[in-house]
């Protein structure tokens, strides 16, 4: 579960403060598929960013299944991140100089645990998402629909119980989008994964569990 109690982000830009988030209060149980929606410039990102571990709030805090995360130490806060948050990003992110397994297996390096059992679950998190014979290759010789379904597998590596993910299909044409969405619904319903997707896609959002409306930094 996902509680967000007064939420607040301003930026100092030196010349003048800019009010990011103004305030959320948020619920989001375990196994719930929300959608994030809003204008661009809403927060969105902001605020998934906060949820994740990612950034700090200005005031607020962020609790995971009952742990607050808000005030953790950087080291503290890498290892909640790396237990239980998988990131989609729209720009896919994925290393230029590693495969797509290397990629993938990454998360589980990171965590110092790349041996063992690591390539294994990476090759078939890989063939789950449709690119066995892509596992050699570069993000520079892959689709931007294969790129994010790397970076998708790359996400599961770690089986996240809770997956956000920023405008995953935003980059993408409607096949590959339709292919990333099944992915991230299977994730969420076959293995209870809370799933917390910011779209523009009105089509999407009404898959979801829950819709949520962002507005100039502030919950509608
Ligand atoms: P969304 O994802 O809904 O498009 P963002 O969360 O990216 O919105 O940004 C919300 C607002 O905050 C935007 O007006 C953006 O320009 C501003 N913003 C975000 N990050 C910064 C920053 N580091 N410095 C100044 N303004 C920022
Ligand atoms: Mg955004």
């Amino acid at each position: 579960m996902i509680q967000a109690h007064g939420l607040t982000k301003t930026i100092d830009t030196g010349t003048h403060r800019v009010d990011i988030l103004k305030g959320i209060d948020l619920e989001i149980p375990r196994a719930q598929f929300a959608a994030i929606m809003g204008p661009s410039g809403s927060g969105k990102s902001t605020l998934l960013g906060l949820l994740a571990g990612l950034d700090t709030p200005t005031a607020g805090t962020i609790s995971l299944d009952g742990q607050e995360i808000t005030g953790l130490k950087e080291d503290e806060l890498a290892l909640v991140r790396g237990r239980k948050i998988g990131f989609v990003f729209q720009s896919y992110h994925l290393i230029p100089t590693l495969t797509a397994e290397e990629n993938v297996l990454l998360p589980m390096e990171l965590a110092g645990n790349g041996s063992g059992d690591g390539p294994a679950r990476a090759r078939e998190l890989l063939d789950r998402v449709g690119l066995a014979d892509r596992r050699d290759h570069y993000p520079v010789q892959l689709s931007g629909g294969e790129q994010q379904r790397v970076a998708l597998a790359r996400a599961f590596m770690v089986r996240p119980p809770i997956l956000l993910a920023d405008e995953p299909t935003g980059n993408l044409d409607s096949e590959n989008g339709r292919l990333v969405l099944d992915l991230l619904l299977s994730l969420n319903r076959q293995e209870g994964t809370t799933l917390v997707l910011v779209t523009h896609d009105q089509e999407l959002a009404n898959v979801a569990d829950r819709r949520i409306l962002l507005r100039d930094g502030r919950i509608v």
